[in-house]
């Protein structure tokens, strides 16, 4: 495949689907920064990348109005290395990490939005909370503590399936739990974003409720790995 496809096209074509409150996240992981660019020159501000590494250089070469979104699987000792720019983390699924982000933040005078990833599909490799584990952690003492983090909604991944009644319910779960817990209200929790759908399902993903969608390879091409 072209790896260079349309991509202004494929923009165009997806911004047309969705409705205007529905924020889109242009997936850039893989993908040169001559691609990005390329997105940018029509608008898209939005990139999401999944390792720190590609985010940071990218974020080098790249004009500063770029909003990054972390979207991957975050280890701890990695936070640092983002932690001046990056605009929102979608994939927080422990306390622990919660903690280190806050801590940097902190170090960089900031404060850092994030969004708890939550295990709604049913496959084992996925990360995150279960949807019992997130009012405890959002009401505690210790969750309280943290000032330089800003708690703005919920992640998730639905199963890799062509099962539409079985991702629907898996969308369903996390606007569940999304509307049970948005009446928690303090200085770091302010619950408005639910980040779901990506290039395969992100129709259906919206028709349930999601607010951000992460879509790469239908704006980018295929990734190869
Ligand atoms: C890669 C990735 C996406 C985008 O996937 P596409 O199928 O290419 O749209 C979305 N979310 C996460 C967490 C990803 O890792």
């Amino acid at each position: 495949m072209n790896s260079n496809m349309n991509i202004s096209e494929n923009l165009k074509t997806i911004k047309s689907q969705i409705p205007q409150d529905v924020t889109l996240v242009a997936v850039s992981k893989t993908k040169p920064i001559s691609a990005i660019q390329e997105a940018y020159n029509v608008g898209q501000r939005i990139f999401g990348e999944n390792k720190v590494q590609e985010m940071v250089e990218k974020q080098e070469k790249l004009p500063e109005d770029i909003k990054w979104h972390m979207i991957g699987h975050l280890q701890r000792n990695k936070v640092k290395y983002m932690a001046s720019f990056v605009d929102l983390i979608h994939g927080v699924d422990n306390f622990k990490l919660l903690k280190e982000i806050n801590k940097q933040a902190s170090n960089n005078k900031r404060v850092i939005n994030c969004l708890l990833q939550l295990k709604i599909a049913s496959e084992d490799s996925k990360f995150g909370m279960t949807p019992e584990e997130v009012g405890p952690i959002l009401q505690s003492p210790a969750f309280s503590e943290l000032q330089h983090i800003n708690i703005v909604g919920f992640m998730g991944m639905a199963t890799f399936t062509d099962d539409q009644e079985q991702i629907k319910s898996e969308f369903d779960t996390l606007k569940t739990t999304f509307e049970k817990m948005k009446t928690i209200k303090s200085t770091n929790c302010n619950l408005h974003i639910i980040s779901m759908g990506m290039s395969g399902d992100y129709p259906l993903a919206i028709r349930c409720g999601s607010t951000m969608i992460r879509v790469g390879s239908s704006i980018f091409g295929a990734r190869n790995y």
